[in-house]
């Protein structure tokens, strides 16, 4: 009997509700997200109308809770619904991320009952574009040297001065229209030994002193994925908008990571999946010398290898988003583990997607060129792979019996 249950346990679809999920996603990405992919990448444009129909379908508010009209999904749901849309369109995926993840479940996590019932209805319903803006133009890896600061004034209202940069979602068109909730990290204050205080402010759209500083374009790949930088003049934040204390949200901000670097890995195994599956079968249709190319034993490597590859992320991808708690966090090592490998595995299947279809695997046309080129910003959103390496070395000093579990 207990056989059965561990031979029978699905890790990809623990249950029927994520099976139907993952179909429901595929048949979007079939009909809706797959022929327009191509286009917004070569014209660097974000399909907002067909980021609002996720909203019809459930999804832009999936793990937020049903009383403000989201679909309280798990991890698994999320990452389920990162890995499917990726397959097809990467930088639509990570606009998804910003929005959801980024934004939405932050809210949902960590707001007041009042900041919910105001902004998630719209965050779920699309209604409403979130970002999360945290990166500045001197300050990445090093978070918690962030210049953009927040003041009380005389009246109460708190004045954010600073520039945040990078930020998916930051302008929703090529107008310069800002987000219409930016999930924002300011420093109010320092701690006795130098170290900054950070809190988090809810900005609307409209608010006095926040603009769209440019919209960045040129980027290597996720080009269907807006990038900005945003400007806070003087900008005057009321203070029923502040997220929590003050100074209370270096905890938030690190678990919110989590989040997001599972989504990220996600994202490489739609990635690795859809490469590995464009390379398979071109390596059947493509003949050299009088024979299909895959009865060379050098395309053999580069198809059984990326396999294994993919196999392994697969397992180590699933089996983390199992043991993450959207309320609680607290699985640093593992977050920061499952993406330093599934992004760099992402990007080298990609690779030898295009080496196996030779000129053709250059060009857009045959998907795998815009995977690669995508599949890069996986190694530098959401923490560089260094920053990986830091923090797992980290943790595995504080708790060696890591290893062991
Ligand atoms: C397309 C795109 C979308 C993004 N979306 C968002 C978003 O929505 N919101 C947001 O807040 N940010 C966003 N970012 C920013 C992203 O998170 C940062 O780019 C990333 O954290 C790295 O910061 P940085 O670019 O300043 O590089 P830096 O931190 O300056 O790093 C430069 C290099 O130095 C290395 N380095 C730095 N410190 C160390 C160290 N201690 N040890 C070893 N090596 C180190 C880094 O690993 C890297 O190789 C986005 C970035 C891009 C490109």
């Amino acid at each position: 009997m207990e056989e059965d249950i561990v031979s029978e346990f699905d890790l990809i679809n623990p249950t029927e509700a994520h099976s139907m999920l993952r179909e429901m996603i595929r048949d979007f990405v079939d009909k809706s997200l797959e022929p327009q992919a191509l286009i917004h990448d070569k014209e660097e444009k974000f399909n907002l109308e067909l980021f609002k129909e996720l909203g019809d379908l459930g999804l832009l508010g999936l793990t937020v809770s049903e009383k403000y009209g989201g679909s309280e999904l798990d991890t698994i749901s999320a990452v389920i619904i990162h890995e499917e849309l990726s397959s097809s369109d990467p930088a639509f995926t990570l606009s998804y991320l910003a929005h959801s993840m980024l934004t939405a479940n932050n809210l949902s996590v960590n707001g007041s009952e009042n900041q919910k019932s105001r902004y998630l209805p719209g965050l779920c319903s699309g209604e409403l574009i979130g970002c999360m803006a945290m990166s500045e133009p001197d300050y990445g890896t090093d978070v918690m040297g962030m210049k953009t600061t927040a003041e009380l004034n005389s009246e109460g209202n708190w004045v954010i001065n600073g520039n945040k940069m990078w930020i998916t979602n930051g302008s929703i068109d090529e107008d310069g229209t800002p987000a219409d909730i930016v999930w924002l990290y300011a420093k109010t204050g320092e701690s006795e030994n130098g170290r900054a205080e950070i809190s988090t402010f809810i900005v609307e759209k409209g608010m006095q002193g926040y603009s769209v500083g440019q919209k960045i374009y040129d980027k290597l790949g996720m080009r269907a994925s807006n990038t900005a930088e945003l400007v806070f003049e003087n900008c005057i934040v009321p203070p029923e908008n502040l997220v929590g204390s003050v100074g209370g949200s270096i905890l938030h901000m690190m678990r919110n990571l989590e989040l997001e670097r599972i989504a990220l890995a996600a994202m490489s195994l739609g990635i690795a999946r859809r490469s590995l599956h464009e390379m398979n079968n071109y390596a059947t249709e493509r003949s050299s010398f009088g024979k299909p190319i895959r009865a060379y034993g050098q395309i053999q490597r580069h198809i059984s290898e990326s396999y294994a590859e993919y196999k392994a992320m697969q397992a180590y991808v699933y089996n983390t988003a199992r043991m993450i708690n959207l309320e609680s966090g607290g699985y640093r090592l593992d977050t920061d583990g499952v993406k330093l490998f599934a992004t760099t595995a992402a990007k080298n299947i990609a690779d030898r997607a295009i080496q196996v279809m030779g000129g053709y695997g250059y060009v857009g046309e045959y998907v795998v060129e815009r995977l690669w080129r995508d599949s890069k910003l996986l190694e530098i959103g959401g923490g560089t792979l260094e920053s990986h390496q830091k923090n797992m070395t980290k943790e595995l000093f504080k708790n060696p019996d890591f290893i062991f579990k």
